[in-house]
């Protein structure tokens, strides 16, 4: 197998050909026997077969996970022990870095220097906070006022948890759902995206080299409409958390009723992004630069509506365009590169198919607005876009765009722009450039979203809870918050007469 883009020399995990899934500690192939391709986005061309799972592979993983949580040797761990195994992750991850940033890097295309710097630490550190939680998930003790009784809580694992992630992050967002799962002692089927199965199945390699018992992580690679649909449907998961878009979350949400299964969502984004006067302009002109083009806009908390106040916006967007015209497009493996392709050719048709709507509706770019030269760039490559004489009206205003591409929106007053910014089915995260204290406060208690940057942008943290308003999800990952989604609560009473 060629791996074409690359002089990728530190993994032989791809010369399995096709990558294999994980049910019950095994590498094994779909029950169908069927394979499908995942590509490097940044060529276009084909990087590896992979095994395509369906609902038979995912009745196979339900029973595996099953198994493991009811019996054998994972309910008999302590929580130190539990932790231990989470901590030696993390280990495994950082020991393989390189191997796992230029796989994640090859697979979505993301510029390397990211996926180095951020997406693999990252995913290191989120198994490491977790490892930390095992053994800290406490119950209470209740003073009733019923004489004699002694009354306690426990917090025990919801059970057997379905997982469907995304592409955007795929190896952050198989930790941000297998850390708190597996700390909380449930057993877990995890779905990665069809685009990028490659970094999750590669993690899987790590779980079974750090001594997770058999069964506790499968991982099953397949489409969303078949894998993924069967295993929000399944009647014996008890559980389902997603993260991706508001549409796909209804349709999860849906397939949970059967068994009433808990679900927790994390779905898309029209994230506003509020510069006022007083705040340090070129600093808040770098932070908007990062709130839209980090990732190539494939973010769900993208700052993708930019308010810029009246009285500096010419100064802003003028800003905003030289620092858009200097950034380099390259392929996800140079160093050198700051924006990277789109993950796909759907992508690519969505995004540019946005920014035909917003020209077609009357909005001017100031910047980029098309592809970049094809011959140099084959993969799905789409220019940084500025979008100027926008109204609050327009499709690219109001829709979820997930590309480079965003809109700079004029306002004058405080009240004004809080509600603007509000008046979105989203709310997902919101920035605010101020050096006003009181303005600060004002904007954080006005905004409808689950998280507030001021003066910084995209900031995560494993300690740090994240979760949408609206129609952005609910339930929260990361922090003490995520504990709530894979626990239970039970109350015990004694009678001590
Ligand atoms: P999806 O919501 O379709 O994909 C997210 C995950 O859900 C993938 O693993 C996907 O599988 C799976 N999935 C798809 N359909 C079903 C289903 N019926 N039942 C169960 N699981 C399913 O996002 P897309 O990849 O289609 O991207 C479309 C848009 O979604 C983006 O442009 C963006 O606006 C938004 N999005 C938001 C993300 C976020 O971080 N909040 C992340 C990604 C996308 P598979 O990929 O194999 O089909």
């Amino acid at each position: 197998m060629t791996i074409t883009g690359t002089d990728f020399t530190e993994s032989t995990f791809l010369r399995q050909q096709p990558v294999k899934m994980l049910i019950g500690g095994q590498w094994v192939e779909a029950a169908s026997g069927k394979t499908f391709e995942t590509m490097n986005p940044s060529t276009g061309q084909v990087l590896a077969k992979v095994a395509e799972g369906d609902s038979e592979d995912i009745d196979r993983a339900v029973a595996a996970a099953r198994k493991a949580f009811e019996s054998g040797v994972w309910p008999k761990l302590t929580p130190s022990q539990r932790g231990r195994l989470l901590w030696k992750l993390a280990d495994l991850i950082e020991q393989h870095a390189e191997e796992l940033a230029q796989l994640e890097t090859l697979n979505n295309g993301k510029p390397i220097k990211y996926s180095r710097g951020g997406d693999v630490p990252l995913t290191a550190d989120h198994f490491r906070y977790f490892a930390g939680w095992a053994t800290k998930l406490e119950g209470d003790t209740i003073p009733v006022s019923i004489p004699n009784m002694f009354t306690y809580t426990l917090r025990e694992p919801v059970g057997v948890v379905g997982q469907i992630i995304p592409w955007n992050f795929p190896l952050q967002m198989a930790a941000w759902k297998l850390a708190p799962a597996l700390a909380c002692g449930n057993t877990v089927i995890l779905k990665p995206a069809e685009q990028t199965p490659l970094s999750a199945l590669r993690l899987g390699e790590l779980i079974g080299e750090a001594g997770f018992p058999d069964g506790v992580v499968n991982i099953v690679p397949g489409f969303g409409e078949t894998a993924g649909a069967a295993l929000a449907a399944h009647p014996d998961v008890d559980k389902i958390a997603f993260t991706g878009s508001t549409e796909v979350g209804k349709l999860i949400l849906q397939a949970s009723v059967g068994n009433l299964k808990k679900v927790t969502l994390e779905l898309g984004g029209k994230s506003p992004n509020i510069i006022f006067p007083d705040a340090d302009l070129k600093f808040a002109i770098r932070g908007a630069i990062n709130a839209i083009f980090f990732n190539q806009g494939q973010v769900c908390t993208a700052g993708s509506r930019l308010f810029v106040h009246k009285s500096v916006y010419d100064q802003v967007l003028s800003g905003l365009t030289d620092y858009a015209s200097k950034m380099k497009l390259g392929m996800g493996i140079d160093p050198a590169t700051d924006l990277g392709p789109l993950v796909s050719q759907e992508q690519l048709e969505r995004v540019t198919g946005y920014i035909e709507t917003g020209k077609r509706e009357g909005a001017t770019t100031t910047i980029g607005g098309s592809r970049p030269d094809s011959e140099q760039l084959p993969g799905y490559f789409v220019q940084p876009t500025v979008f100027d004489n926008v109204k609050d009206e327009m499709t690219i205003a109001r829709e979820e765009i997930f590309g480079p591409v965003v809109v700079a929106l004029p306002f004058e007053e405080v009240e004004e722009v809080a509600a603007r910014a509000n008046k979105s089915i989203y709310g997902l995260s919101a920035g605010v450039w101020t050096n006003d204290v009181k303005k600060v406060h004002k904007m954080a208690a006005a905004l409808k979203a689950g998280v507030v940057w001021v003066n910084t942008y995209n900031q995560f943290d494993a300690a740090a809870p994240f979760g949408g308003y609206k129609q952005s999800g609910y339930g929260r990952e990361m922090g003490h918050a995520v504990l709530d989604a894979y626990t239970q609560i039970k109350t015990v009473w004694v009678n001590l007469r």
